[in-house]
């Protein structure tokens, strides 16, 4: 077992910089996703530590080790990539044991080593099949018990379920997260798909154009979103992005305005642009919002296009000023839109006028300039009298 630290590793292409002064300090025992969209640096910086790729500038270490100049072979790291490359004319048996045939381990080591392999990933009974008459996930497995029993202090998985259908990847997932709790080895798995970083990670390190943007727990990364990237990047659908100004009484966008003392924000004053965030499932329909204690004042709003989902149905709606601008991710509402989550029992047809109120304590406040957050829900107004000068909230 072992920790790994990158210290201001920079990995330049000509003219690419792929991997940009990236520090990270992975503790022994921990599952970390690095994700990101594609070609943000990822594997780069997985081949890194792997060693397949010198960085340009930096330090690499596994445990107190400085690795940065070893070869793959002596860093203590066993690889598992999307593409699983089994020798098809070996059996599984021969191709767990390759490695350690190769590495003229003696016959007793290497049959303890396949037994205990092949239980933790639940190939028993299996051994002497050859890889076409496998599925895909079990290959993968056999991918995987390969790497395992080479016994390395670090498991580093690149897109390891990438090719797998749906179904199947979901499986390994719940697979993986065995693996890691039977083994109590360091894992660092690249993938882009956020779900599997949620469901696996003991923390997720956000990566975007070879800059790391956040390495937190994966609901720290939903709840408190270090910057706009990542609260666009982290849930799916994407957070609602709308950007409006700071005023003295608060934030104030083309369609809301929300009240709070901006003393609170530190690093932007009054007139400064800043980005209200709020997630889909924070925004209410008026008569089913009776249980946000902390809720803004209702809003108009037209009802667009719906996508019932069976445990849920997200609603676009058309924010009154299409000067608005909403996430325009992927999978977030287009420009001018903000998307709702509701309960799949709710009565709600296309472009019906609806009263909405979002969840103050769920708000996201950013620096729209830096993009960086700025707060992350709001306390409850206190109602307090007009002399005061203080309004306990409004609505525009
Ligand atoms: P990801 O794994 O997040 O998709 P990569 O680490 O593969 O991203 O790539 C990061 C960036 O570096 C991309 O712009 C990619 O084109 C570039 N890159 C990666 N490998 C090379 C290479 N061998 N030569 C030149 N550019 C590269």
């Amino acid at each position: 077992m072992a920790n790994v630290t990158l210290e201001h590793v920079t990995k330049r292409y000509e003219d690419v910089t792929a991997v940009d002064d990236m520090n990270l300090d992975i503790r022994d025992g921990e599952f970390v996703c690095l994700v990101g969209p594609s070609g943000c640096g990822k594997s780069t910086t997985m081949e890194t530590i792997a060693g397949l790729t010198k960085p340009t500038e930096g330090t690499i270490k596994i445990g107190e080790r400085d690795v940065t100049k070893l070869p793959p072979k002596d860093r203590g790291v066993a690889m598992v990539f999307q593409n699983i490359a089994l020798f098809p004319h070996m059996d599984v048996y021969d191709n767990i044991s390759f490695g350690l045939r190769l590495r003229k381990y003696d016959t007793e080591e290497i049959e303890r080593r396949v037994e205990h392999a092949t239980e933790v990933v639940q190939l028993e009974g299996m051994l002497d099949r050859m890889p076409e008459e496998m599925s895909g996930g079990q290959r993968q497995r056999v991918a995987i018990a390969r790497a395992i029993v080479r016994q390395p202090d670090v498991f580093l998985m690149d897109e390891p379920l990438a090719n797998l259908d749906a179904k199947l990847r979901v499986h390994m997932r719940t697979e993986l997260q065995r693996l890691h709790k039977k083994l109590d080895t360091t894992i660092i798995y690249v993938t882009h798909d956020q779900a599997e970083a949620m469901t696996m990670s003991d923390r997720i390190a956000v990566i975007n154009a070879g800059e790391l943007q956040q390495i937190d727990p994966p609901l720290i990364c939903y709840n408190e979103p270090a910057n706009l990237f990542v609260a666009g990047f982290i849930g799916s659908p994407s957070m609602n992005l709308i950007n409006g100004e700071l005023t003295n009484n608060g934030i104030q966008t083309d369609t809301f305005s929300v009240d709070f003392d901006p003393s609170i924000l530190e690093g932007v004053s009054p007139g400064d642009q800043v980005t209200l965030g709020v997630r889909p499932e924070d925004v209410y329909l008026t008569d089913q919002s009776e249980g946000v204690g902390n809720a803004t004042k209702p809003k108009h709003v037209t009802t667009d296009v719906l996508e019932p989902m069976g445990n849920e149905i997200f609603v676009y709606l058309n924010l009154d000023d299409s000067k608005e601008r909403s996430m325009a991710d992927a999978e977030g509402a287009a420009k001018g839109q903000l998307l709702m989550s509701v309960d799949p029992d709710t009565e709600i047809d296309e472009d019906q006028s609806v009263d909405i109120v979002l969840d103050r304590s769920s708000l996201h406040l950013f620096d729209t300039e830096t993009g960086d957050a700025l707060l992350h829900g709001l306390e409850t107004p206190v109602a307090v009298s007009d002399e005061t000068g203080t309004v306990a909230e409004s609505d525009s």
